[in-house]
């Protein structure tokens, strides 16, 4: 349970936080809630936490990172060197953080375990709504006068059977955006989630995998679950099934899709995520030849529509996780346990 802290109990809180790999966007969403934490004081820095910039957070007490930062065991080395105490993750995922460097360290690290499951779910429909409909073809098409329709059917969601992958928080909300579009709602996952026992039938893998017309992951991405949709998997799908990933690329063999795509299984393919993508995740490479095609490869066919990696990316999302990273870095100030706190045992 994450406590909300005010403007009252923050008074006392002292805190310098370095923030590194600032986007526009970044400094706007925390620049409007710092009025409410008159204790800390940020510097904004565009450049990325790494282990060659982590000594600018001499005389910090935090340092703020994102999913792409390098939080590995030499820049903890070089963070401990400049003082820092607190390692703020402005995200969920703490795959990229050395948490045996940093409990070695005394270095605390704490996280946004969730902020908005809607944002993400709302684009997991937007990305299965705009590849059954080409809408990315159709928004060409018109700008160019072309007003044919030839190469845009699509079909009715209504009365079809949506299959979710992982019935978690994100899950749970594209389970209900599939019913409200007057769908059937399967699921597959290790845990069934009481909060959709009214409308959703919990089946295998296997019979979600045949049942489906729409099919969308929201499972995390760990040794059981890299590559679950590969080519043994894609066999098992109807013909003609629509795909959705916004969780992780290595849920998805990408090479085992296109060959899917090829052999024209899929009516449809939307991906927020995909393999590869690190290099690329919110970076403008326009000016640059890319060393993989894999997304080249994947955008030349008409049903398969990519965003990068912006299931997360509302206004709402992002004042969830200012507020949540400063609430985090009072808590701890303060000494108090949020429920936040990443350690090494999760
Ligand atoms: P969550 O922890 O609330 O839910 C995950 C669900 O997956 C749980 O119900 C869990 O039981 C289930 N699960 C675990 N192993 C499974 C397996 N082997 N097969 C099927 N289900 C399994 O997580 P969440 O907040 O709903 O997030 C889901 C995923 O969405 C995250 O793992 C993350 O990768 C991704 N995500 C993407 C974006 C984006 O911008 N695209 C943003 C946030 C999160």
């Amino acid at each position: 349970m994450i406590k909300i802290l005010r403007s009252t109990e923050q008074e006392e809180c002292r805190m310098r936080i370095l923030f590194f790999d600032t986007k526009t966007y970044d400094k706007e969403s925390f620049e409007k809630q710092t009025g409410n934490y008159p204790g800390i004081e940020i510097d904004y820095l565009k450049t990325d936490l790494a282990p060659k910039t982590a000594p600018l957070a001499k005389g910090y007490d935090a340092v703020c990172a994102f999913v792409s930062s390098d939080v590995g065991s030499e820049t903890m080395d070089a963070l401990h060197e400049a003082g820092v105490r607190l390692v703020l993750m402005r995200c969920a995922g703490f795959n990229n953080v050395d948490l045996e460097k940093a409990a070695e360290y005394g270095i605390r690290v704490m996280r946004v375990p969730g902020y908005s499951p809607e944002a993400v779910a709302e684009h997991a429909m937007a990305l299965a709504l705009a590849a059954n409909r080409r809408i990315h073809k159709a928004y060409v098409k018109v700008r160019e006068n072309d007003f044919s329709l030839g190469g845009l059917m699509g079909m009715n969601f209504y009365q079809k059977t949506a299959g979710i992958v992982g019935t978690g928080k994100i899950g749970a909300a594209m389970a209900k955006i599939c019913r409200g579009f007057g769908m059937k709602v399967i699921a597959y996952d290790v845990y069934q989630n009481p909060e959709l026992a009214d409308f959703v039938t919990y089946v295998t893998l296997d019979e979600l995998l045949a049942s489906s017309d729409l099919i969308s992951l929201h499972c995390p991405l760990m040794d059981n679950t890299y590559h679950l949709i590969n080519k043994d998997t894609i066999a098992k799908m109807k013909d003609g099934v629509i795909l959705v990933n916004t969780s992780r690329g290595g849920l998805v063999k990408t090479n085992d899709l296109i060959d899917g795509i090829r052999a024209r299984k899929f009516f449809g393919v939307g991906l927020d995520v995909y393999e590869e993508e690190t290099k690329n995740v919110f970076e403008d490479r326009s000016d640059e030849i890319l060393e993989h095609s894999t997304t080249a490869r994947l955008l030349s066919f008409p049903n398969v529509m990519i965003t990068s990696h912006q299931g997360f990316f509302t206004e709402e999302a992002l004042a969830a996780i200012s507020q949540t990273t400063l609430d985090n870095a009072v808590a701890f100030e303060k000494g108090e346990i949020t429920g936040n706190e990443v350690t090494e045992r999760q």
